[in-house]
Order: structure tokens, then C-alpha cells, then sequence
């Protein structure tokens, strides 16, 4: 086209340099949103369909800009995991996520769990669960209070070395739930093989349940067979009264979704627990 004129290589350059220079100024931003302590951690319960009571938190990193711009994980984690600034951020994260859980302590919420996200780069570490136990200890949280969500895709790059540390940490006390699981190479052998609490069954088999007869049938399937292996699940991205009764009528224990709430800021974690009975 005219546009791209005689050299169409150099428009193609230029758009990479543009590229390039927006992931490095990203990069320089997140480093700079480290140091500036720019990031937060949001909170979304988790609840008990037997009882109705919020059973635990999952801790969600938000990138607060100083115009007070909230920027999702989806559009930074990436970098940040590609960087090695994961690292940092991850610990920053179960720091926060220690001290809310003592903030809730004292306005008498102490039984409640909070699930952390671990990134693959997390994981790979050889030092993990030195590094989380080291965290803990700082953060003065007991070990059986955390859970960890890791994704099956992580578990499985290299699943003998996944078991053994997986083995580390529920001796330890942590557990361990699988994160967006059906969205990656699940399979029965393993999920045998690791040492796991909870499942996760993703947001994209939720969605659908009450139209989708093989959603349904799916997620049936899974919290039946979770059930056998004596696993908990928990249904992730639970926005309708309606799925929430499909849920519970499968026997799924324990959901999560905008239906309850959506992540939210600690202020409002003690307002929303303050209003459930479960404290
Ligand atoms: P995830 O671990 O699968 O987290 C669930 C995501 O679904 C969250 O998005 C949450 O806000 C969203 N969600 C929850 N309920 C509903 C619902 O009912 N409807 C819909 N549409 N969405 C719902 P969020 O907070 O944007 O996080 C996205 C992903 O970023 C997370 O997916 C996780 O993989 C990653 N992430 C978030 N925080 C951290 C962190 O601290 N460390 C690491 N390594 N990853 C994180
Ligand atoms: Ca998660
Ligand atoms: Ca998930
Ligand atoms: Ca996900």
C-alpha cells in the first residue's frame, strides 16, 4: 500500500522499536511501582455453601497508579514473571496477605484462610519453600492458615520435582489447591499424585453451567470425582443465583465469585465479613 511506501521493512521496524520502547517503559514503571510501594492487594472471599460463610480469601494483586488508575494482574504479571520481578512481588504480596489476615485477627476473624497465587518463575525456585516459610514467619501467620493456588500447567513441567516440593510445603502446614483447573493437561494419575487440598474448577466451565449441558456434565463429573479422592472444589467465577444452585446441587462445597463480591480493598473485606455470619 502507499502507506508503507517503497520500504515496507522500515514501517515494520518502526513498529517493533514502538514495541520494544512500551514493554521497556512498562518495565521501568513496574520497578518504579515496586519501590513506590504502588501495588495493593485486594481480597475476594471464598464461601461455604453449607453454611454460608466466607471460608477463606484469595489475595489479588492491583497496581494502584498515583492518579488512582487500578490496573488488573492480567496486564502486568506477564512482564513481571518475564522480568523476575514476579519475585518481589509475589513476596510483596504474601506480606500484605499476612498482614491483613492479623488486621482480621483483631476484629475477631481468626479462623479464615487466605490462598496466595504462585507464578511458575515462584515455583521453579529451588529455595521456595524456604523463601514462603521465611515469609511466614515475618508476616507471624501460621503456616496451616496459607494456601497456595498453582496452576496444573506449573505442576506439571516437571512433576517429580512439583511432588516433592508440594510434599515440603503441606509438611510444613500449607496447602496447596490447583488453580484454573480443566484448562490445562489435567489428569487423573496426577492429580493422585500430588499432595493437594482443593480444586479450582475454572471460571470458563462455570460460565456456561446453566446452558451448556456438557459444562454442566463436566463440572458434575469433577467435583464427584474431587469428592472420591476426598479434594475439596471450589467453583471459581460464580456470578448467578442460578449457577450458584446448579453448583450446590453437584455437591460442590465452596464457591467464589462476583455473586458474593468482588475482590475488594481489606476496609471492605472487615465490612463484608462483618455483615456474614461466619466470624
Ligand atoms: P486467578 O487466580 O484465576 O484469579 C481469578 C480472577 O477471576 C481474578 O481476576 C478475579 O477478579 C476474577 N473473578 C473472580 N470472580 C469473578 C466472577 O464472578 N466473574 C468474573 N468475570 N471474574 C471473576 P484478577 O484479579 O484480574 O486476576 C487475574 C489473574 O492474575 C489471576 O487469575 C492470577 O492468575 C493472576 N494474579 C492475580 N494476583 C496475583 C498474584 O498476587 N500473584 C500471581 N502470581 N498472579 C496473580
Ligand atoms: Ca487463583
Ligand atoms: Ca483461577
Ligand atoms: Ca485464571
Amino acid at each position: 500500500s502507499k502507506a508503507r511506501g517503497r520500504n515496507g521493512f522500515f514501517l515494520f521496524t518502526e513498529e517493533m522499536n514502538e514495541r520494544i520502547s512500551q514493554r521497556m517503559q512498562l518495565e521501568n514503571d513496574l520497578r518504579r511501582a515496586l519501590k513506590e510501594r504502588e501495588f495493593t492487594v485486594y481480597f475476594q472471599p471464598k464461601v461455604d455453601l453449607d453454611t454460608g460463610r466466607v471460608s477463606g480469601l484469595e489475595a489479588l494483586v492491583r497496581w494502584v497508579k498515583p492518579d488512582g488508575t487500578v490496573v488488573s494482574p492480567g496486564d502486568f504479571i506477564p512482564l513481571a514473571e518475564e522480568t523476575g520481578l514476579i519475585v518481589p512481588l509475589g513476596e510483596f504480596v504474601l506480606d500484605a496477605s499476612c498482614k491483613a489476615m492479623q488486621v482480621l485477627e483483631g476484629v475477631g476473624c481468626s479462623a479464615l484462610t487466605v490462598a496466595v497465587n504462585l507464578s511458575p518463575i515462584q515455583f521453579g525456585q529451588d529455595d521456595l519453600v524456604e523463601r514462603v516459610m521465611a515469609n511466614l514467619e515475618r508476616g507471624g501467620l501460621p503456616a496451616s492458615r496459607l494456601e497456595l493456588e498453582i496452576t496444573e500447567s506449573t505442576l506439571m513441567t516437571d512433576v517429580h520435582s512439583s511432588v516433592a516440593k508440594l510434599d515440603q510445603l503441606v509438611e510444613h502446614g500449607i496447602s496447596v489447591s490447583i488453580d484454573d483447573f480443566g484448562t490445562g493437561y489435567s489428569s487423573l494419575y496426577y492429580l493422585k499424585t500430588f499432595p493437594i487440598s482443593a480444586l479450582k474448577i475454572d471460571s470458563s466451565f462455570v460460565r456456561d453451567i446453566t446452558e451448556d449441558e456438557n459444562d454442566a456434565k463436566i463440572v458434575e463429573t469433577v467435583v464427584l470425582m474431587a469428592r472420591t479422592m476426598g479434594i475439596d472444589v471450589v467453583a471459581e467465577g460464580v456470578e448467578t443465583r442460578e449457577q450458584l444452585d446448579l453448583l450446590a446441587s453437584f455437591g460442590c462445597a465452596t464457591v467464589q465469585g462476583f455473586y458474593y463480591s468482588k475482590p475488594i480493598p481489606l476496609e471492605d473485606v472487615v465490612r463484608f465479613l462483618l455483615g456474614n455470619e461466619g466470624i
